[in-house]
């Protein structure tokens, strides 16, 4: 789009309208004139965002006299006359009012038309609304762009983790201009390619968590299998074979296990893959080939893994803080002390259950306070100020330790007891979030052998080997 194009469209602004410009600024510099269509949410937050980014904005509305409160230094026409007047449009009207756009397209011919809009569900028209507004004024250059902002995020202005402007269109000009809009806005104008990509963009915004979904039926799963176990094993257990009621313990004593145990599996669950893929590229020699889709997959949504497990540790760690205040703690408390009284014995001060106790909770301390660590170094706001290094250290070895402090926390756990206390032939239930953690720092381990080590770092950058007929390794790259 051309500066004189633009500034003789803008020259064109009926006299009528009110001045664009504060009084004493006549002598400023020609500001860019944009239109939008649509008086609504997102057309007044976007115009907003446009005349503080030095844009001068004027409105197409059906209503122009009556449209209700602008941002300050726009002025609202009808569609056609403010059409007329800019280059480049806006339309903050939803797709089913599109039809009247049809009469506009001598005005619209040659303009670039921003689509957007959004639908209230997936797959609503057969076609994407970007398309539709294409096929209705086939002489415009229709770009979809915005649609991923939200109205509120356009007033508040580019944030760290709301600063991507997707695009799309079939005009490489049209989506320069607007691109070049959505930078003098603030925000980062990402390129999707041609106007075919309108209905991956107009979905977007319906995506409901989508990586979430899988860390969160994991947690759902394995809490409602962790919880029936408890349940059967310190409950029903009890009341069949003792006769005695625990049912109370559920609520506090029961999630109090339940929460661990599932964080200890999530957590392993989301440093396993890097451990699986270590071994897959070890075994083929290159990291050039794709891994398995279940394994993309998985390490795709290890942040979330990460993030739900970190949740059941904080639940955990609450749960845990409540303890001395329990009305049942505090009950066989004096209990004890009043039995010792009266059958006038005192308990000796056992040294082993006092390291044991002690080492317990430290390891859980330090686990617990290393894995806040690593959730606050997956904000991106965080995660943007680092070094992709110093992010690695963090979220790769010091990941790594708190999977082995939290294990070595629930092997103190343990302690005595351990393979020893089954009932019904159910082992405790801490000893089944033992598996993952231990499997995982075994495969570790061996990947941090010094001459495995080697390999694997090799292979990472760029090393490949091929097999030959004799079986020799010849290296293609280093
Ligand atoms: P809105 O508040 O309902 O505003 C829509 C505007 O369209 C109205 O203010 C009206 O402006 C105009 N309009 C209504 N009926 C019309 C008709 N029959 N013919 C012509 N124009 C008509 O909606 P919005 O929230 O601003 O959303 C506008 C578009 O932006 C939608 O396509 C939406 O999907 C998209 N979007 C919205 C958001 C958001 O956060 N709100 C975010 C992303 C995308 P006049 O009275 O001035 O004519």
């Amino acid at each position: 789009m051309s500066a004189d194009k633009l500034s003789s469209v803008s020259k064109e602004v009926k006299p009528e309208s009110m001045s664009l410009y504060p009084l004493g600024t006549a002598a400023a510099p020609e500001q860019e004139l944009l239109c939008i269509f649509g008086t609504g949410d997102l057309g007044r937050s976007l115009g907003q965002r446009l005349l503080h980014s030095g844009y001068r904005v004027v409105y197409g509305s059906r209503r122009p006299h009556s449209c209700g409160p602008l941002p300050q230094g726009a002025q609202a026409m009808s569609h056609e006359a403010a059409a007329q007047s800019a280059s480049l449009v806006f339309l903050c009207i939803h797709r089913e009012h599109y039809d009247f756009l049809e009469t506009l397209a001598p005005q619209l011919q040659g303009k670039v038309l921003v689509d957007v809009s959004n639908n209230l569900k997936k797959n609503l028209y057969p076609e994407a609304n970007a398309e539709c507004l294409q096929r209705l004024i086939p002489g415009a250059y229709v770009v979809k762009a915005f649609n991923t902002l939200s109205a509120w995020a356009l007033q508040n202005g580019p944030s760290d983790a709301n600063r991507q402007v997707y695009l799309c269109g079939n005009g490489a000009e049209a989506k320069q201009a607007v691109a070049e809009v959505a930078t003098k806005l603030g925000f980062a104008a990402l390129d999707r390619g041609s106007l075919s990509a309108a209905k991956e963009l107009e979905d977007f915004p319906l995506q409901l968590f989508p990586e979430w979904r899988m860390p969160l039926y994991v947690a759902v799963g394995l809490t409602a299998f962790i919880f029936v176990y408890v349940v059967i094993r310190d409950v029903v257990y009890a009341y069949v074979e003792q006769g005695e009621d625990n049912s109370f313990r559920i609520m506090v004593s029961l999630a109090n296990k339940v929460f661990p145990i599932v964080s200890l599996i999530m957590l392993s669950l989301c440093y396993l893959p890097g451990v699986i893929a270590g071994f897959i590229q070890l075994y083929r020699g290159t990291k050039y080939r794709r891994f398995p889709d279940w394994l993309d997959r998985w390490m795709l949504c290890r942040k979330q893994l990460g993030l739900v497990a970190l949740g059941f540790a904080f639940l955990h760690m609450v749960y845990t803080l409540i303890i001395p205040i329990r009305y049942y703690v505090i009950f066989w408390g004096s209990a004890n002390t009043i039995s010792q009284i009266r059958e006038n014995r005192t308990s000796v001060f056992d040294t082993t259950t006092a390291w044991r106790s002690d080492s317990y909770y430290s390891m859980g301390i330090l686990g617990f306070g290393l894995f806040l660590l690593l959730g606050i170094t997956s904000l991106p706001s965080v995660s943007n100020a680092l070094s992709w290094r110093e992010f690695s250290f963090i979220q790769s070895k010091l990941g790594y330790l708190t999977v082995f402090f939290c294990t070595f926390h629930t092997y103190l756990y343990g302690w005595d007891k351990f393979l020893r206390t089954y009932k019904w032939y159910m082992p405790p239930a801490y000893m089944l979030s033992l598996v993952l953690p231990s499997v995982l720092i075994v495969l570790k381990l061996l990947l941090l052998l010094p001459c495995v080590d080697r390999s694997l770092t090799r292979i990472r950058q760029g090393w490949e080997r091929t097999d030959t007929q004799d079986g020799s390794e010849k290296p293609l790259l280093t």
